[in-house]
């Protein structure tokens, strides 16, 4: 093990974490309440609670390579695992999905003979095949490389978000007005957090309101949904 992690648990155990206590025993007294799920990408340089401040107890993360969300029927596993609990058990009521600049999955999925020897990846990564298709398809033939890595990582959040939608406890979350979906995209070099308003993505200022994907708002299919006035009703 690499000798700073050693010397950062020692430092954690002798002059962080005693004063910091009384507030892990209250997380534990208490339990914990998370403002927010956010799924965000295994990169060792996007750290969540780094980019929002977060402290222990404040964001419920869940990361994996590529900031992936599997579609609800195709696989079971820890992220949807991680998506039932923190909607169902925790009650959070914002989920972020955030990918972001450089990203190494973005990369394998742009360049697929990278990933030969790495037979899980490239599996994990066809849940990410149409934000490529997307790409290949809808954009122009002749955009940068650079750009296109880019704007794959934006596309790939926006088809997770949709993936998302696809979980039961999401869904009905979503139809019961408890849960707002949010895209986000961390320029690293920069330090920019992009968040997506449904349309596309804009930088965040501090002087507008945070973009949302998609409000928390009640609804119903049917204009009576207390009668069983539906469609085609005599
Ligand atoms: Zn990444």
């Amino acid at each position: 093990m690499d000798t700073s992690i050693i010397q950062g648990i020692s430092t954690f155990r002798g002059s962080v974490f005693p004063g910091q206590q009384r507030m892990y025993q209250r997380l534990v007294r208490d339990g914990q309440q998370p403002k927010a799920l956010i799924i965000a990408c295994a990169d060792s340089r996007v750290s969540p609670e780094h980019i929002t401040q977060a402290g222990p107890g404040e964001l419920f993360v869940c990361r994996n390579a590529g900031n992936i969300v599997p579609p609800f029927s195709q696989m079971n596993g820890g992220v949807s695992s991680a998506i039932e609990y923190a909607v169902v058990a925790l009650g959070v009521r914002d989920i972020v999905v955030c990918g972001h600049s450089d990203c190494g999955a973005m990369k394998g999925l742009m360049q697929p003979g990278a990933l030969k020897d790495m037979p899980n990846v490239a599996a994990w990564l066809r849940h990410s095949h149409a934000a490529d298709r997307i790409v290949c398809e809808a954009y122009p033939d002749d955009i940068d490389p650079a750009d296109r890595l880019r704007v794959l990582a934006l596309e790939n959040v926006v088809v997770q978000l949709t993936h998302l939608r696809t979980h039961p406890s999401v869904a009905s979350a979503l139809a019961r007005g408890r849960l707002s979906l949010h895209g986000w995209f961390f320029e690293i070099e920069t330090g920019t957090l992009h968040a997506y308003d449904g349309s596309r993505f804009v930088a965040l200022s501090d002087d507008a309101p945070l973009p949302v994907a998609e409000v928390s708002v009640p609804r119903f299919a049917t204009a009576d949904p207390s009668g069983a006035v539906g469609v085609g009703a005599e």
